[in-house]
């Protein structure tokens, strides 16, 4: 197969997945873009392995071996991840992105060993490009392992099987530069190693970059973690483009910087909706109720809590001229979008305005919500972001928070106390009544007391969403 022609295939690949990383920028664009990432990834995986199988250097028989492991190698992968997507709940989906990410991480250490590994490795290269290629390994094998160990902490943390808190070892700063230093110190005499010397420094070099990615993860605290999330993310884009610039491929290069920046400016986003700095959450230990703290809370902030029944919450609906939604996890796990989207449907049809009202880190990935209500077919036009909604409150007669916790937590804007102090929320209790919608009074992902539900204004509706939502529905409908 000719360059030219590979070359031209890749291009096409690399504009087709920055259509998507567009497309997927919006609800209304999203279905697009990701049939552009998908036939993007179809067109670079079929030229990568005609490539590789018509390369120059494979005899008709090693080709034909080529193609039947790389035939395999992709019905298996890709059987198995049709199955896991097929049978993923949408809750479970922020734990399904960590483990790729941490297949991705891994991918990057193998290429890396592979390479240094392969033979006619030392004679392909030489003087000053043998050392940059080397440089170029010890890089991806750093990035790859650091992604790899980070993203399997991230996967316990969001199963619960790794408690949330933020593991603060004395002098955590001072280990994280000393585990920097020394992956970067390692790369000196796998350089000056001749042959597969150097093999026991990238060994070192993975081991130390792996702690580091455990620990950097460890120290994150719950509400940091949709950060943390997303910044994973970056990190498998540029642990991709460094295995890229291992295999000199441009595919991989251009794809990993695309996901690698996609993923900082989505952290950057989110650092931005929570009030952070990137630096804060990468080194802070932020946003994790100590549970001391948390237990004060607790045993200080309940009043009265004041419950309601659906029929009277239908009537309260009813009355209202102006209902906002705030979907939170809870609605997710109890799969309520559908019935949300029959409530609005049957408001909307008796003349009430009905707004939703999505925070940033609502659920537990970066767009949760949104997903959801598209899939229930809720009108865009009418799911607003914090910052376009935030200022209705005290304009709207009734709030159903379905579902929602943190993001509803009047304490992040007053109580300097609280381990989420600072992160913006949805100031629901300044409408007229807020009605909360879930099972009982457990607290949220950040482990925090909340204090809108013993707020005077604040009724609580018992039991699981899906449920109450269609109590609701046949009772505002009579
Ligand atoms: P929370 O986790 O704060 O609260 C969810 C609430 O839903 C719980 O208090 C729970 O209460 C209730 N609930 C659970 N199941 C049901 C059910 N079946 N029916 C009714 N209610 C139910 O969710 P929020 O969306 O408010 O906040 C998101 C949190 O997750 C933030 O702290 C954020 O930082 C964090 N996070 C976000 C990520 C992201 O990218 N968006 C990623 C990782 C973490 P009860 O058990 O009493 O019913």
């Amino acid at each position: 197969m000719s360059t030219g022609f590979i070359t031209v295939a890749y291009l096409v690949a690399g504009v087709l997945f920055i259509r998507s990383l567009g497309g997927l920028s919006k609800q209304e664009t999203a279905r697009r873009g990701n049939i552009s990432g998908i036939v993007g990834m179809a067109i670079a995986v079929a030229i990568t392995a005609a490539a590789w199988a018509s390369h120059p250097s494979k005899n008709p028989t090693s080709s034909l071996v080529a193609v039947g492991l790389l035939g395999a190698a992709l019905v298996v992968g890709g059987s198995i991840g049709g199955v896991l997507a097929r049978r993923v709940e949408m809750t479970g989906m922020p734990e399904l992105v960590a483990v790729l990410h941490s297949f991705v991480g891994l991918a990057a250490v193998l290429v890396g060993f592979a390479s240094y590994l392969s033979p006619g490795a030392e004679t392909a290269h030489s003087g000053a490009e043998r050392a940059v290629h080397l440089v170029e390994i010890g890089i991806g094998i750093a990035v790859g392992a650091l992604t790899f160990t980070g993203s399997v902490i991230a996967f316990l943390k969001l199963r619960g099987s790794v408690s949330g808190k933020p593991l603060l070892l004395p002098g955590r700063h001072a280990l994280n530069a000393l585990a920097a230093a020394s992956t970067i110190g390692l790369t000196v005499p796998v350089v000056l190693a001749h042959g597969t010397g150097g093999l026991p420094y990238l060994i070192g070099i993975a081991v130390i970059a792996g702690l580091l990615g455990i620990h950097l993860v460890m120290a994150i605290g719950g509400a940091d973690m949709p950060v943390v999330v997303s910044l994973l993310n970056s990190y498998s884009g540029w642990a991709a483009a460094a295995a890229g610039f291992v295999l000199a491929n441009d595919l991989l290069i251009v794809t990993g910087a695309l996901v690698g920046s996609s993923g900082a400016i989505l952290s950057i986003i989110m650092c931005r909706a929570m009030n952070r700095s990137i630096a804060n959450v990468i080194f802070g230990g932020f946003g994790t109720a100590d549970s001391k703290h948390a237990g004060d809370a607790h045993a200080a902030a309940p009043g009265e809590v004041r419950e309601m029944k659906h029929p009277e919450v239908a009537t309260t609906l009813r009355d209202a001229k102006s209902v906002v939604i705030v979907p939170g996890y809870g609605m997710a796990v109890a799969r309520a979008q559908g019935a949300v989207q029959e409530l609005t449907r049957v408001l909307r049809e008796r003349g009430t305005t009905v707004r939703f009202a999505i925070h940033p880190v609502a659920g537990r990935l970066p767009g949760h919500m949104n997903v959801l209500l598209a899939e229930a077919g809720v009108p865009y036009d009418i799911v607003l972001e914090m910052e376009e909604i935030n200022h209705d409150f005290t304009k709207t007669d009734a709030v159903l928070v379905i579902g929602a916790n943190d993001i509803v937590n009047p304490g992040a804007l007053d109580d300097p106390q609280s381990p989420i102090y600072g992160m913006p929320v949805l100031e629901v209790w300044k409408s007229k009544v807020v009605v909360v919608l879930k099972r009982g009074m457990a607290a949220g992902y950040a482990g925090v007391e909340n204090p809108l539900f013993y707020l005077e204004n604040t009724r609580m509706l018992f039991g699981d969403a899906k449920k109450s939502m269609d109590a609701l529905v046949t009772a505002v409908r009579d």
